[in-house]
């Protein structure tokens, strides 16, 4: 069949049904650079307004997944397990997540000395208003995410984790249809998002997947039924390729954590791995326990996820955690070192802090807009391949509900210049509301969504 991209662009712009020849032979053209970029943007945009039916989108992933290498778990013997999120703001739970379920499997070992549970994680880059994986370990000099497979593999073996990401020869597809979506505004499909998430983590040969799909004002997908919907769809593809999949659904109305920005969220995560548990990194904390200890519980190491959770907390308050960290940094070629004193690591030209104009309670924030404050700092790029500012970013200092005075200081904003701070301080400056009364505060965790009840 000859392919031809604009029959394909149309056939989708009318609403009719690809067959899955032509989205392989879609994506066949993208890896091998035979369609161009404003062809590729145009079905895109044709996906978002027109969405997939579940073969199509069942092609889609099967093709992205398989435009490259993938990687085979089994001559590792052990429990692989990850977990991914649909993106946010101060998002940074993999850089937890992996040592911790590291730190796990490598306490309990196989009878063939390999960690009893691995990670074997692909990441990806900045996307939208989101931070990424990617961008926040390449903060930390040395440290290599494009490696080859036989390297991740005996990362794997030697520490349990190991995070990497898209390359021209692991899931290429996503690689590129990523950059480009982030290009032309087409993040927010739950089509678009289930193909790129799920070609990912099936490439990864994993016996269980753990989604956080986020709703709320950071969210891609802000209202919980659209959340829903993603969530219900990357289930439904984790169980049809036989990966236990379970989706947690969770509030994401203000950025996670302290901090916002790549090497800024390295050092969050480093505090905490090295013990120090700030009052604002509590949600992350609280997140990273409830993701951790679904993982620990799929993995068959506990009865149950809380018991799961607790058992998370536990490898990360006594130094377990940290340890794995370390080894995995070290074995992605890292510098350790910076790890003793990382705040003397971190720098920055131009700082300004938003202050709150009135007393009263921290009772909203847009935060797709304190995410793009942030991209806007220079932690994300205008054009795919650009090189980020790995210092930019922000310090939250106040939390939903909290007690606001006139003149507190709400978000410190770093920036290599004074000339990049004054958009995003304008955006920030409307993406906090301070009320006379409190807001109803929700849980992290609005639902766990699972597909088939049977136990792991
Ligand atoms: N994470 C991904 O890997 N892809 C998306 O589309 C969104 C979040």
């Amino acid at each position: 069949m000859t392919f031809h991209p604009q029959d394909l662009i149309r056939h989708k712009r009318d609403s009719q049904t690809l067959a899955a020849e032509e989205i392989q032979a879609f994506v066949h053209a993208v890896v091998h650079q035979e369609i161009s970029d404003a062809q590729i943007g145009a079905f895109l945009m044709a996906v978002f307004f027109r969405g997939l039916e579940p073969p199509e989108l069942a092609a889609l992933t099967q093709a992205m997944r398989f435009s490259g290498e993938t990687f085979d778990a089994s001559p590792l013997q052990t429990f692989t397990v990850d977990k991914h999120s649909t993106g946010g703001v101060g998002d940074k739970t993999s850089l937890l997540i992996g040592p911790i379920l590291a730190a796990a499997g490598l306490r309990h070992p196989t009878a063939h000395g390999v960690p009893g549970i691995c990670v074997p994680m692909i990441s990806g880059r900045s996307l939208g208003h989101t931070g990424g994986t990617l961008d926040k370990l390449e903060t930390i000099p040395g440290f290599d995410t494009q490696l080859s497979l036989a390297r991740f593999e005996s990362v794997l073996r030697a520490c349990g984790a190991c995070l990497i990401g898209q390359t021209p020869k692991l899931v290429p597809a996503d690689r590129l249809l990523y950059g480009l979506r982030d290009h032309t505004s087409t993040v927010e499909s739950p089509y678009l998002i289930t193909a790129s998430i799920m070609s990912k983590k099936l490439a990864e040969s994993l016996n269980a997947l753990v989604l956080d799909v986020k709703t709320g004002s950071g969210a891609f997908l802000q209202r919980e039924e659209d959340a829903r919907l993603l969530a219900r769809l990357m289930v439904e593809t984790g169980e049809a390729a036989g990966t236990r999949t379970v989706a947690v659904l969770t509030n994401h109305n203000q950025p996670i954590g302290r901090y916002a920005g790549n090497w800024l969220e390295v050092l969050e995560c480093v505090d905490i791995l090295q013990g120090r548990r700030h009052a604002l990194s509590a949600d992350l904390i609280e997140l990273t326990n409830i993701l951790s200890g679904w993982m620990l519980h799929l993995a068959g190491h506990t009865e149950t996820p809380q018991a799961g959770a607790q058992l998370a907390d536990s490898l990360l308050a006594d130094g377990s955690a940290y340890a794995a960290w370390l080894k995995i940094v070290a074995a992605q070629g890292g510098d350790t070192n910076i790890f003793t004193h990382p705040e003397r690591f971190h720098r920055v030209a131009a700082t300004t802090t938003l202050t709150a104009e009135a007393d009263g309670f921290l009772a909203g924030i847009d935060t797709m807009q304190v995410g793009w404050a942030v991209q806007r700092l220079g932690a994300g790029r205008l054009r795919p391949g650009e090189p980020i500012d790995p210092h930019a970013g922000i310090e939250v200092h106040a939390k939903l509900g909290d007690a606001i005075a006139s003149g507190q200081p709400l978000v410190t904003l770093h920036a290599a210049s004074d000339a990049l701070l004054e958009e995003p301080l304008a955006l920030l400056r409307t993406a906090y509301r301070v009320a006379a009364e409190p807001p109803t505060l929700e849980p992290q965790v609005r639902a766990e969504l699972l597909l088939r009840q049977s136990k792991p």
